[in-house]
């Protein structure tokens, strides 16, 4: 029997807190049966409704100001990243991550030295990196995919090479200047815990600059960003818990900074062996009045959509979410909504036939819509509104745009 044929209550775990340990945590959302994969999509609708699902329970630690799942599961680890963070293709990333890399090889003269990434991907950061200062790089990702000749362009450059592995420290000879991880730490269940290790590899060689990127909880936080929260991400980074797990784990933090318009966070620190700064009480007392407020917030939107969605069953009216990405699969899970949405439309060709994780509904393309006539689209993505409306009014439909 497979997880999604039987209910079962939502696990309420009394997880300490994985950065600084404290257990003075205050609960802040709780959503049970979840994707354990939201970017994965089935070819089949009984596939996408046995997903494997888990619970996500919110926590905030008072002490340090992290929030991570208290109910995450790291049995789910096996992490297939065929995910992909359609980010990364956006001209506007891209260009972000080359000032970024400039930054960093500028601050901390890295020129002719060694570069260690976890979780380099395909490389592409790395790459920049080692092209702008002459240097050798060495990726760590079980995911990496040898391209070989065709593309050989991280290869044909001499100085990179891929371990396709978790990092550990069994790679701890490698020679290293700079360490650097760009969202790998909010996948990590124990992040403390990877920083320790970090921590005993570096050793004596204190000179090595670590540098993280993670996404900035504030952002989330402040722009309501419920649809934000996904199995995936066992923790919630602020600036304060990300200088906590610095600090903890015997790194000294050069500075952390908010960046790509506060959607991400940077650190960087170098080993040090005086005790941990503690954790500055004013920034854990700010967001300690912000998250109540996006908890509060958090559940008056999901009762106002159930409430919808049930209106919209009652009238037996027909409503399509409008973006099948990680929002879409997350509103469509949180909100149980199968019995009422039957489809999700997506403009990506390569997504058209798939099925949502967990939820179930087929992805159709736009034009499936003149047959299936809608009365409502539920909009995923405020920004494409206009867009939206147009392609509606083209296919002569008249359904109202509702935005979630
Ligand atoms: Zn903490």
């Amino acid at each position: 029997m497979n997880k999604s044929e039987r209910p079962r209550p939502t696990q309420i775990v009394s997880a300490p807190c994985t950065v600084c340990g404290s257990a003075d945590i205050f609960d802040l959302i709780t959503v049970g049966d979840m994707p354990v994969y939201c970017n994965l999509l089935w070819p089949s609708k009984e596939g996408a409704l046995a997903a494997a699902r888990g619970d996500i329970s919110m926590g905030f630690c008072r002490h340090c100001s992290h929030i991570f799942n208290r109910a995450f599961d790291p049995g789910f680890l096996e992490y297939t990243q065929d995910y992909e963070n359609s980010l990364h293709f956006s001209p506007r990333f891209q260009s972000y991550a080359n000032r970024l890399a400039r930054r960093l090889v500028e601050q901390y003269d890295l020129h002719g030295k060694d570069i260690v990434e976890i979780g380099s991907g395909q490389g592409d950061f790395l790459a920049m990196l080692c092209e702008l200062g002459g240097n050798r790089g060495v990726g760590f990702d079980p995911s990496y995919v040898d391209e070989g000749a065709e593309n050989g362009r991280p290869k044909s450059l001499g100085s990179i090479s891929f371990v396709r592995d978790y990092y550990s420290e069994k790679y701890a000879d490698y020679p290293a200047d700079f360490i650097c991880s760009r969202h790998v730490l909010e996948h990590i269940p124990q992040p403390a815990q990877f920083l320790n290790l970090l921590r005993r590899v570096v050793g004596q060689r204190q000179q090595i600059v670590l540098f993280f990127e993670v996404p900035n909880v504030l952002y989330t936080v402040r722009q309501l960003g419920i649809w934000d929260i996904i199995y995936e991400h066992p923790s919630y980074f602020s600036p304060s818990s990300l200088a906590t797990a610095f600090e903890q784990s015997g790194f000294h933090v050069l500075e952390t900074n908010e960046t790509f318009g506060g959607q991400f966070l940077t650190a960087e620190g170098q080993a040090t062996d005086d005790a941990p700064a503690p954790p500055r009480v004013e920034n854990v007392n700010q967001l300690v009045q912000d998250v109540a407020v996006f908890a509060r917030n958090y559940r008056n939107k999901v009762s106002f959509w159930q409430e919808r969605l049930a209106q919209i069953a009652r009238q037996g009216q027909r409503a399509v979410v409008w973006g099948a990405g990680s929002k879409g699969v997350t509103f469509m899970n949180t909100l149980k909504s199968q019995d009422v949405i039957e489809y999700a439309v997506d403009i990506n060709p390569r997504k058209k036939g798939m099925f949502i994780s967990g939820s179930g509904q087929e992805i159709v393309p736009p034009v499936f819509l003149q047959s299936y006539r809608p009365d409502f689209v539920i909009l995923m993505n405020p920004n494409y509104e206009k867009e939206i409306g147009g392609k509606l009014e083209a296919l002569g439909l008249a359904a109202e745009i509702l935005k979630a």
